[in-house]
């Protein structure tokens, strides 16, 4: 007889379902896997054996056969355990109804008890999809898979939980309450404050801008010019995730194994601040075994590169692909996944190489053939890629003197980001993006109308800078946000002047 047991696997962050069919042939006592599973499926075969049999349950005498299907799929991760060893206990006559609607994931101990796996929002998500109705999940990852709406979640601690249920003693379905989580999004405390950050007014500005809009940012000043902290300070005044955001990022972060399993839900947009000395399979994603890199990791949150120029100019190059499309292909064997990768990038480098051009205090020692070396280990496209370009110059030992110390709070500035956001939300609710960054091309036609005047000041600027169809439309979009923050339906000049001096390499 055969037996079925349904389950998913993962590609990227999306899942499918897969089915587990078990059969038991006479033959010498063995399990075999067959349908493209990776070490640690094959792997299964100790761990349900040993797990059966130390629950108490009987193991068969012959040669298991499990086939996992679509056979053209590799499967991978250690979630088949339970499907395999319910798909065997059914077998063995154990009463586990034959059920198409219900599914099972979890790693088992030698003992019998379940583990918490990674992924169980995609799977459960790509489950949902499939039709699947109810899943058993193990009991640490029961609350994370009931964030899936419309799907029966029972989470067990053991595999005898397991068989249980169906006979003296059912479980009880986890629910969450996504508000609940969400709520908690609102009253974040953040470490870093722009009250605490004296001065600095333009590069504040600029800040907010990328903030409201989602924008690429560099900022380029002298060594204690105060540009980590800032961009530090760049968390506090992030809007908070929308639910679609959140379970996109949540979905990234459990398969790569970084979830908590008390706060199922990712709540807080996440700042990921990169060396120059990581590999370029931790900052891309990668590797033998392919996981989503520090870019993907800050999805719908902020990446940022302190010293930017030291990075290899490999990895910079790669970065170009993503900041265009918002996603990452990673190549593996024989096929490739992709990561969602939305992140605004921040980056910070010093004028030149001594760091002191154009302090007003210091003397800067640099030959100028060696500033422009230092400065085009940037390459021209990958600025191309950053909407804001601004100097951030140290203050004076006077300046730091006479500046008052408190300085508008972050919560302050926030809300006006926040408010910018809604109304792109708003504009932009038929379109499938959440901000100015991500206009495509056409888009941009039809939200960034000038009128005749401003018009004419862009045709002189394009000409005047030798503007880039890609840098031309970039400053439209930072128009586009500057107008928002100011509650303008149309841009106007102002705006379009503005946005050019957030670019100082064009000034
Ligand atoms: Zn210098």
């Amino acid at each position: 007889m055969v037996t079925k047991a349904i389950t998913a696997s993962t590609i990227g962050i999306n899942s499918y379902k897969i089915e587990v069919e078990v059969d038991v042939v006479n033959s010498l006592p063995n399990i075999n896997i067959v349908g493209l599973p990776d070490s640690a499926v094959n792997e299964a075969r100790e761990r349900v054996r040993s797990a059966i049999k130390n629950s108490g349950f009987s193991f068969p005498l012959g040669r298991v056969i499990v086939n996992l299907a679509p056979a053209d799929l590799k499967k991978e991760g250690t979630n088949f355990d339970l499907p395999i060893a319910v798909g065997i206990l059914k077998e063995e006559g154990i009463n586990i109804p034959d059920d198409s609607e219900t599914a099972f994931l979890g790693e088992l101990s030698l003992d019998g008890s379940l583990r918490y796996i990674n992924g169980v929002l995609p799977l459960v998500s790509g489950l949902k999809e499939a039709g699947i109705k109810t899943v058993f999940v193990p009991y640490e990852n029961a609350k994370e898979a009931a964030l899936v709406q419309g799907i029966t979640v029972y989470g067990a601690k053991h595999l005898g939980d397991i068989v249980n249920h169906y006979t003296e003693a059912p479980l009880q379905a986890t629910v969450v309450d996504i508000n609940d989580y969400l709520n908690k999004s609102m009253d974040i405390d953040y470490p870093f404050d722009f009250k605490d950050v004296k001065g600095q007014q333009k590069a504040k500005k600029a800040l907010e801008i990328a903030a409201a809009g989602g924008h690429n940012i560099l900022m380029s000043g002298s060594p204690g010019s105060g540009k980590t902290l800032m961009a530090k300070c760049l968390a506090s005044i992030l809007p908070p995730l929308e639910l679609k955001e959140a379970l996109e990022l949540t979905k990234i972060y459990s398969i790569s194994g970084l979830l908590d399993p008390k706060e199922p839900l990712m709540t807080k947009r996440p700042y990921r601040a990169v060396h120059h000395t990581a590999s370029q399979n931790g900052i891309i994603g990668g590797g033998s075994n392919p996981k989503p890199g520090e870019i993907t990791l800050a999805h719908r949150g902020v990446l940022f590169l302190d010293e930017m120029v030291e990075f290899p100019r490999s990895v910079l190059e790669v970065l170009r692909q993503p900041l265009e499309d918002g996603e990452v292909a990673i190549s593996r064997a024989k096929t490739s996944v992709k990561y969602p990768a939305k992140f605004m990038l921040v980056g910070a480098m010093n004028p030149c190489p001594c760091g002191f051009l154009g302090d007003k205090e210091k003397q800067c020692t640099c030959a100028e053939y060696q500033i422009k070396r230092y400065r085009s280990r940037l390459s021209g496209p990958l600025l191309d890629r950053i909407d804001l370009i601004i100097n951030v110059p140290r203050l004076t030992t006077e300046e730091l003197i006479n500046t008052k110390a408190e300085a508008e709070p972050s919560y302050k500035i926030r809300e006006r980001v926040i408010t910018a956001r809604k109304i792109q939300a708003e504009r932009y609710k038929n379109d499938g993006i959440l901000t100015n960054s991500e206009l495509s091309t056409k888009q941009i036609k039809k939200y960034c109308m000038l009128d005749a005047q401003s018009e004419d000041f862009m045709k002189t600027a394009a000409q005047k800078y030798q503007l880039s169809g890609r840098k031309y439309n970039r400053m439209l979009k930072l128009a586009r946000t500057i107008a928002d923050l100011n509650s303008s339906e149309n841009i106007k000049l102002e705006h379009l002047m503005q946005a050019f001096q957030y670019r100082v390499d064009m000034i």
